[in-house]
């Protein structure tokens, strides 16, 4: 068994206990020829959403399952894992509460201007109360949309209810009636709830069909005061438009934890004071990545037990 980077316990012992474990060092894991060495002889590896999971790697004679740490799997060649008969697993479930949790830390931080304000204090700029002083925009009774009402879009709307906000979503399947009516949420078309939003969050997983899902025409239909928020990926934006959006102040702010070309970020977007820009932590709390490390060690150990693993991504190949 193959594990590309240290995960948390007790996902760790759980592995240790009955398998036979190859570490890769960090070094050897940027290394997609190291990684291949590391990987002859193994059924099984554990990835990152960082590791690029393509299909020389799993052309690997023997392997029978790739159990990603995340919910989202776009780092893996699906189509390539299907072909050689390879299982893959993700970890939904366990990372939404935490992952929502962040997604409305970002919109209360973009729109009351939060990391901006801290900056200033900081450099001494405080002068005392003034009424004009970093105004922003108010969260509580506004319309909050969701792009993407699944496990954590719907997550994040139930936080808003908290907050009086009106819910309007757009979803590739309509969300069944009784969780419209438990979130008060109201289908609508994707330009009608940018055009209608003070909050678009964005909620959807990156595939073809949703890469710059959001650009320079998408940005254009939103309102001068309104403010998005992204925790799905980064390519889900087109980061360029993005940037010149909020230094022209068509948008009022930006709340990211994704970027496009991660880890690297567009210098424009990094210099608007009106983005808050956090990196790619959304579901970064102790017990979280620790719960995603236990249900992909459990996945695994699922998958080379011959059983069906509980979150198997591409069921195609199970038989
Ligand atoms: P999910 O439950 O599968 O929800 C995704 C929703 O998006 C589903 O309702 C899906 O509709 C909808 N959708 C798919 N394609 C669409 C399209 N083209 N237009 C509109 N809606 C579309 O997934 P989740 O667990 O909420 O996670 C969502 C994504 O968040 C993940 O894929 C991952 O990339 C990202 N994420 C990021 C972090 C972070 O650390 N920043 C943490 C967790 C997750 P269907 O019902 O038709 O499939």
């Amino acid at each position: 068994m193959l594990l590309l980077h240290p995960i948390l316990e007790p996902a760790l012992s759980l592995l240790q206990d009955g398998l036979d474990l190859v570490h890769c060092t960090s070094d050897q894991a940027q290394d997609p020829a190291q990684v291949a060495d590391l990987a002859e002889g193994c059924q099984g590896i554990v990835s990152l959403i960082t590791d690029r999971v393509d299909a020389a790697l799993l052309a690997t004679p023997g392997l029978r399952v790739v159990a990603n740490v995340g919910v989202g799997f776009d780092n893996i060649d699906l189509v390539a894992a299907t072909h050689f008969g390879v299982l893959i697993t993700n970890t939904p479930g366990v990372l939404d509460e935490t992952t929502a949790d962040f997604a409305f830390a970002l919109m209360l931080s973009a729109a009351r201007r939060l990391v901006a304000a801290d900056r200033m204090l900081r450099e001494g700029d405080f002068m005392g109360w003034q009424l004009d002083l970093m105004l922003g925009v108010d969260v509580h009774g506004s319309t909050l949309g969701v792009v993407g009402l699944g496990r954590i879009g719907r997550a994040l709307a139930r936080r808003a209810r908290g907050f009086g906000m009106r819910i309007l979503y757009n979803s590739r399947t309509p969300a069944p009636d009784a969780v419209e009516s438990e979130l008060g949420a109201r289908a609508v078309g994707l330009d009608e709830l940018l055009g209608e939003s003070d909050f678009v969050s964005l909620h959807v997983p990156l595939t073809t069909q949703t890469r710059h899902l959001i650009g320079e025409r998408e940005l254009g239909l939103m309102r001068p005061t309104s403010v998005l928020i992204n925790t799905s990926r980064g390519p889900v934006v087109d980061e360029r438009a993005l940037a010149r959006a909020l230094s022209r102040g068509t948008i009022f702010a930006a709340g990211l934890d994704v970027y496009e070309h991660e880890p690297e970020v567009d210098l424009e977007l990094r210099r608007m004071p009106n983005a808050v820009l956090a990196p790619h932590i959304a579901s970064a709390s102790i017990a979280t990545r620790s719960a995603m490390s236990e249900l992909a060690a459990r996945n695994l150990l699922q998958a080379l037990a011959g059983e069906r693993p509980a979150h198997l991504v591409n069921a195609q190949v199970w038989r």
